[in-house]
Order: C-alpha cells, then sequence, then structure tokens
C-alpha cells in the first residue's frame, strides 16, 4: 500500500520536477488560506455581534425600557434573542437586554403593561446570540484545528502528507554554486582525485569516446566538519553543474515506502538535469549493513538503500550523473554499497593538519579586519584537533567577540577565547565560595603540574579557574605538533596528567570532588583501550573487544564479547593496575613538588587565568 502512494505521488512530482525542485509545499498554503478564513469568520463573528454593536450603543437597564414604555415614549421593539433595541419617539435609539428565562410579551404581561402602549411595531427577531453561533462553530471548527496541528508537526518532522515521494533535495543551482576548489582549504590529495570527477562532468563525451567507465558514486570519508559537503559542492561548481544535496536522514520517514520513493524522485530530477552531481550526507544513515539495524525503520532503510543501488546500477553510459556520498563510518557500510559500479571510489578526508589549518584560518579571515600582529601560524599550531567547521566557527567567535567590544581589529586574544569557547563553551559566571575556589584552583594545578613533569608531555599553554560549559576550570596542553602515533610512555603520562587534579584535592584537602569524574572516566577508557585494543598490558598483544565498534546495543543483543567472563576478570584488574600506578604517580609528582603546586594554585586563585610563559615562571 505504501508503495502504491508512492507512485502517485511520483506521478505528481514528475510533473513538477521542471518547474522547481525546492520542497513544494502545497498543504501549507492551502492550510494558511483555510486558517486565515477560519480566525476571520470567528473574528468578524465576534466583531459583529458584540464589538460594533457595542461600542456605539448606548445601553440602558431593562427597567428603564420598562418605565419608558409605561409612559408612552417607545415608538418601536426590536427583540431579538434577549436583545433589545428600543425607538423612542423623539427618535433616540438605546439598547437593553431582557432577563432570559422569559419571553418579551411576558415581561410586558409581568409588569401590567399593555402592548398598545408601543406605538409602533414590536419586531420578533430570530435570537442572534453570539453562543448558538459560536458553539457549533467551534465545535466543528476545533476537530479541524487538531487536524491541522498534527499535519503541521507531521511536515515539521519532514513528512509532508502532500508531498510524500518527492524528495528532499535541496537543488543548488550553477548560479548558487559559487563554491570552488579554491574555497577548501588544505586536502590536496582528495582534490586531486576529485579533479578526474570534475573533467568527466565537464566533457562526459571525451570519456566516452574511448570507452571510459567513469565512477558512479564517490565516497568522501571523514569525520564531522572536515569539509566533505564543501568539497562535494566545490565538484560542482568547478564543473558547473546542478547540485542536488540530501541528507541520508532525510530519506528516513515514519512510513514505509516513502524512503524508495524519494529516491526515486531524487535521481530523476538529477538525470533530467545531467550532467549533475547528487550528494547524499551521512550516507550511513541509510547504508547501514543490512539486518544489523535495532528496532523499526529497519525495513524502511532496507527499501530505501536498495532503490538507490537500482537507480545506480541502471545508470548506462549515457548518464552523466554523479553520486557522492559522505559518511564517517565507512566500516558500517552495506557492503552492497561499496561494490564496483557503485560507491567504488573512496577518498578519505583526513582531520586537516597544521598546513591545511592555517589556510583554512586565512580563508575564513577573509573579509575581517584582523590584528596586524596576528600570527596565523601561531594559531594553527595551537588548534591540533580542531575541523574546518571548528577552526571557521573560531574565527567567527573572534570577530563577534571584537565587534562586541567595539574593536576595530580582531586580535590574537579574541582568537585565543574563540577557540576556547569552540572546545569548552562560553565563560560563566559561578557562585563558589571561597573554599570551593580553592578546590578548583588545586585541582587545576594539579593537572599542570603532573604533566609538566610526566615524560613527552605537551607543555602547558593555559591554566584557568574560569567556569567555561559544564567546567569549573580547565587545563589546556595543545599538541606542540600534529601527532600520527601515541606511544605507551606518552599514554600513561597522559592518565597520570588526568588524574593529577585528584591526587591534588587529596593531598591538599584530604577530601575529594566530583569534579573529578569526568578525568577519571576519560583515563578509565583510555586505560581499558591500552589493554584491550593496543596489547600493552600484561595480557599481551591480543585484542579483547572485537564488537567495540557498534556500541553496547549490538554488544548486548549478539553478546558479541569475544572472551571468557574469567579474562573479563583480568581486564578490569589490568586497567585498575594501570590507573593505581598513574594515580600514585601523580601523587608523588604533588608531594614532591608541594610547593610549586601551592604557587600555581595561589597564582590562580589571585589572577584566575595563568598563560604559558608565567606558568614557566612559577615552575622555576
Ligand atoms: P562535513 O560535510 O565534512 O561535515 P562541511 O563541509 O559541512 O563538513 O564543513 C563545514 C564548514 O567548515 C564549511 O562550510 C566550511 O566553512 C568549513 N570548512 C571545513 N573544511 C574546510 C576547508 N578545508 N577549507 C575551508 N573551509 C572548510
Ligand atoms: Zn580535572
Amino acid at each position: 500500500m505504501a508503495r502504491k502512494t508512492g507512485k502517485t505521488q511520483k506521478k505528481n512530482s514528475k510533473k513538477r520536477s521542471q518547474i522547481t525542485m525546492k520542497t513544494f509545499k502545497p498543504r501549507s498554503i492551502f492550510s494558511n488560506v483555510f486558517f486565515y478564513v477560519f480566525v476571520f469568520l470567528i473574528g468578524y463573528v465576534l466583531f459583529s455581534t458584540f464589538v460594533q454593536s457595542e461600542m456605539n450603543a448606548d445601553v440602558r437597564p431593562i427597567s428603564e425600557a420598562i418605565s419608558l414604555i409605561r409612559e408612552d415614549k417607545v415608538q418601536d421593539i426590536t427583540v431579538s434573542g434577549d436583545r433589545l433595541e428600543v425607538l423612542l419617539r423623539d427618535g433616540t435609539v438605546f439598547r437593553s437586554e431582557k432577563e432570559p428565562s422569559i419571553s418579551f410579551d411576558e415581561m410586558l404581561a409581568n409588569n401590567q403593561i399593555d402592548r398598545s402602549k408601543i406605538a409602533g411595531e414590536i419586531k420578533i427577531e430570530k435570537g442572534f446570540d453570539v453562543a448558538g453561533i459560536i458553539v457549533p462553530l467551534l465545535s466543528f471548527a476545533f476537530p479541524l484545528l487538531i487536524l491541522l496541528f498534527i499535519f503541521r508537526q507531521m511536515k515539521g518532522a519532514g513528512g509532508d502528507i502532500m508531498s510524500f515521494g518527492q524528495s528532499r533535495a535541496r537543488l543548488f543551482n550553477k548560479e548558487d554554486t559559487k563554491i570552488t576548489f579554491k574555497d577548501v582549504a588544505g586536502i590536496d590529495d582528495a582534490k586531486r582525485e576529485l579533479y578526474e570527477i570534475v573533467d568527466f562532468l565537464k566533457n562526459p563525451g571525451k570519456y566516452r569516446k574511448l570507452g571510459a567507465r567513469i565512477p558512479k558514486g564517490v565516497l568522501l570519508v571523514g569525520s564531522a566538519g572536515v569539509g566533505k559537503t564543501l568539497l562535494a559542492k566545490a565538484i560542482a561548481g568547478e564543473a558547473n553543474v546542478p547540485f542536488f544535496s540530501v541528507a541520508g536522514s532525510e530519506f528516513m520517514e515514519m512510513l514505509v515506502g516513502v524512503g524508495s520513493a524519494r529516491a526515486r524522485d531524487l535521481f530523476q530530477k538529477a538525470k533530467a538535469a545531467q550532467p549533475s552531481l547528487i550528494f547524499i550526507d551521512e550516507l550511513d544513515a541509510i547504508g547501514r549493513q543490512r539486518g544489523m539495524g535495532i528496532g523499526g525503520g529497519h525495513d524502511e532503510r532496507e527499501q530505501t538503500l536498495n532503490q538507490i543501488l537500482i537507480e545506480m546500477d541502471g545508470f548506462d553510459t549515457r548518464t552523466s550523473v554523479i553520486v557522492i556520498a559522505s559518511t564517517n563510518r565507512p566500516d558500517m557500510l552495506d557492503s552492497a554499497l561499496v561494490r564496483p559500479g557503485r560507491f567504488d571510489r573512496k577518498i578519505v578526508i583526513p582531520m586537516p593538519d597544521l598546513k591545511d589549518r592555517e589556510a583554512i584560518i586565512k580563508i575564513h579571515m577573509v573579509g575581517k579586519p584582523i590584528d596586524k600582529d596576528v600570527v596565523v601560524e601561531k594559531i594553527a599550531k595551537r588548534t591540533v584537533g580542531f575541523s574546518g567547521a571548528d577552526l571557521e566557527n573560531m574565527v567567527n567567535e573572534a570577530a563577534i567577540l571584537a565587534a562586541r567590544e567595539d574593536r576595530k581589529t580582531v586580535t590574537e586574544a579574541d582568537l585565543e577565547e574563540a577557540a576556547l569557547k569552540v572546545t569548552m563553551g562560553s565563560e560563566r559566571k559561578t557562585l563558589q565560595t571561597p573554599e570551593e575556589k580553592r578546590m578548583v584552583a588545586y585541582h587545576e594545578a594539579g593537572h599542570a603540574l603532573v604533566a609538566s613533569k610526566m615524560p613527552e608531555m605537551d607543555p602547558v599553554h593555559q591554566i584557568s579557574i574560569v567556569a567555561r560549559g559544564a567546567s569549573l576550570g580547565h587545563t589546556s596542553l595543545p599538541p606542540e605538533r600534529d601527532r600520527y602515533n601515541e606511544t605507551k610512555t606518552r599514554l600513561l603520562s597522559l592518565i597520570a596528567t588526568m588524574l593529577g587534579g585528584r591526587a591534588a584535592e587529596e593531598l591538599e584537602f584530604n577530601e575529594m570532588t566530583i569534579g573529578a569524574s569526568d578525568d577519571i572516566k576519560k583515563a578509565t577508557g583510555l586505560a581499558r583501550k591500552m589493554v584491550t585494543e593496543f596489547g600493552m598490558s600484561d595480557l599481551g598483544p591480543v585484542n579483547y573487544d572485537g564488537q567495540e565498534e557498534f556500541g553496547w546495543i549490538a554488544r548486548e543483543i549478539s553478546s558479541g564479547r569475544n572472551h571468557s567472563e574469567d579474562m573479563a576478570s583480568k581486564i578490569d584488574s589490568e586497567v585498575k593496575k594501570i590507573m593505581d600506578a598513574a594515580y600514585a604517580k601523580a601523587k608523588e609528582i604533588l608531594q614532591k613538588h608541594k610547593t610549586i603546586l601551592d604557587k600555581i594554585a595561589h597564582a590562580l586563585l589571585d589572577h584566575e587565568t595563568v598563560r604559558g610563559a608565567e606558568y614557566e615562571k612559577l615552575l622555576a
């Protein structure tokens, strides 16, 4: 049944596809008109019955009306419902209201007044009372309003009832796609590989004549924010072809069959506009290995995935549509997707290295007044682990900071603050007692001092007891250089450094705070990896956790633990051994250099933030 829906909807959308590729919203216009007519109607009724008449009417009590009738002063009376409109002989008109329980005649009788007292006519109009109109209107409209609301919600969730089968792909026309490879900094290897695709989209004929098989699908693999979308847009921009962008999750609906209908529609549109480029963001949302899904939406995904595969297989030598998909979990993809003739090109986009970061920062600094003292290289060095998106965010935040303080240029301090903001969140005012502050100061000083005394650690860049995001303080040790590998020595140093905060708390206050929980969690995670994945414990070079990839769900269901209960407890005790040793080491360092620890903590309490150079002085 659902399939049928898809087909009929597709027919509609086929007609539309020439006009616009943007999400068509027939229902929303309809509902808006309907909604406004409805509101207008209610408003009009209320206005005409209450406001309009009441506003300029002279309303008098019924007793006055009765005495006026008695005095023969009344010409005409119009009765509508309980309302009386009284026209006096002298021409004045006023309103009054009778008791609702009795009729007009009864009222006259009760007051011993004869009808003949009224000179003209007594018009009895059918009661035009507000409740009589509003109540049925509301009882009719209320369910409608609720339905409308539900439709709206469904639309909000991405499921426009009236346009099921249409793909939600956004079309970026040639004119919109001004992005070219020039806008993508770094990632030169990827660009080089992709140039071939650009060339094919530009002159498909050249390749066809030689009978070359051009890849239909290219998989861009990389973490979030490394510029996969940007790169895909740049390909379209370079080749000057239309670019259809859709996120994998956008295929997923609550109704089975919608996803595949959308996929069909998307490919149809792209083929109609060829040469063109389809970009599917987060392909893993649909392309996960089949049979691995947990819970609902699983059939739907399979159908959508099949449809995409069918479409790609249906490309013939004359089709010049290229599908680019992005994912950060290539290992999760269904093997059918990566078969030849489908997404057989895999291009890995790494996190930007020093040179790339410098280039990305420079690209995003264009158009912003940057202080001449800012050394981009220094900032690039300080932002190891930042993705392209983080860097863009940082430069933007820095500009906002400068603007907020009415400065003409963006300074290094702005960039520094922005980098912290991107990684840790904004500064936050807290109401801590002096004792609490002291604890935080010692905690952070503990991290810093252990880091400085353990081997292979990066120098301390900054320590602060200014609360940010969820943390009360931070110690930042940005890597001095990009690291592509880690040694056991360094991992142990890292664990000791993470535990340095807790060690300082114990040493100085003989107390523990929950502030150390995150440190402990991270350190434990690292220690466990050392044992189960890196083979760095007495348990030898063995992987003890084959299912780690799929998280707890899969592990729970397939009970994929590939070692015995006995081994599990050995792993636990190895992890504990590492942690205990690291903690002892941290405490030993702090004890040995207690005076320096005190100095750092006091400097923090005095200045809140201690930077690298000042810190070095304290150490000496
Ligand atoms: P992804 O698709 O990999 O999650 P995006 O392509 O959406 O990442 O990147 C987000 C933003 O980060 C881009 O709009 C761009 O401004 C910035 N960015 C990322 N990588 C680069 C890069 N190599 N050069 C310039 N800007 C980049
Ligand atoms: Zn800590």
